[in-house]
């Protein structure tokens, strides 16, 4: 069952947003080559316990982190380690979830590590543009099929390919809820958009094909091809006065 928010859940679902993007800008700050994804999440988990909320990923299914570090084939749910050491080069995707006052905000950046090339450059701003592609779709009397639609149409026009096998989601007091929001569809088909919605939209693109494959470690999703894959995700709500981006706090990233 979809659980609508009223105005006053969606300004807590604000408070949420805010720290899980400014998160992310701490760990924007500190990604450089040599840095460990385990020293990157450990700023993370301080600064949202600085905030006095919770990592949203920390325990859920057994995760070890409080953020999903991927570097460059991983696709997402990598595990933070103090093995895993960022190289002049990389493209790495943190992913991180706070949990404040009752709600949850789940938000993804792609950054790249030093000088990357250009294709990863591509890669990075086709998939942050399938992301806004996707909410200029989010309207009261819209359906969900229209935001993966618009996803999918940016990024196979760039000559990428969206990953199928993960899709994002509806979030609230749960970091997982309806609606499922997959990055692909049909115009018109799918449910119908509504006031009090909050969705976790979540573009995952690949600049080979769209097939991944789990590790053996229970987490860690690969491309197949072992190109690379970038992720963009937001929470977003969707209330009478049109769209609120919760975790959007730089708004040119
Ligand atoms: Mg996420
Ligand atoms: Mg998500």
């Amino acid at each position: 069952m979809i659980q609508l928010k009223n105005s006053a859940q969606i300004s807590l679902m604000r408070e949420a947003g805010r720290i899980t993007g400014e998160a992310l800008l701490v760990a924007r700050e500190h990604v450089r080559p040599g840095i460990s994804t385990k020293e990157l999440d450990t700023l993370i988990r301080s600064y949202i316990e600085k905030c006095g909320a919770k990592p949203s990923f920390l325990g859920y299914g057994g995760f070890p982190g409080s953020a999903c570090i991927s570097i460059n084939d991983e696709v997402i749910h990598g595990i933070p380690s103090k093995d895993r050491i960022l190289q002049e080069g990389d493209v790495v995707k943190i992913d991180v979830g706070a949990f404040y006052k009752g709600f949850h905000g789940d938000s993804a950046r792609t950054i790249p590590v030093g000088n990357v090339s250009e294709d990863a450059l591509r890669l990075i701003e086709v998939t942050r543009n399938s992301f806004f592609c996707g909410v200029a779709a989010v309207k009261v009397g819209g359906r969900i099929g229209d935001v993966g639609h618009a996803i999918q149409s940016c990024v196979e026009q760039a000559g990428f390919s969206v990953v199928k096998r993960y899709i994002g989601h509806g979030i609230g007091h749960e970091l997982h809820e309806s609606p499922d929001v997959p990055n692909f569809g049909t115009a018109g088909r799918g449910t119908r958009l509504c006031a009090g919605m909050a969705l976790a939209i979540e573009p995952m693109v690949n600049i080979g094909s769209e097939e991944v494959y789990e590790l053996a470690d229970g987490w860690t999703v690969k491309t197949r091809d072992k190109s690379l894959s970038a992720h963009y995700e937001n929470t977003v709500a969707l209330t009478s006065d049109g769209v609120v981006i919760t975790t959007l706090v730089d708004q040119s990233w």
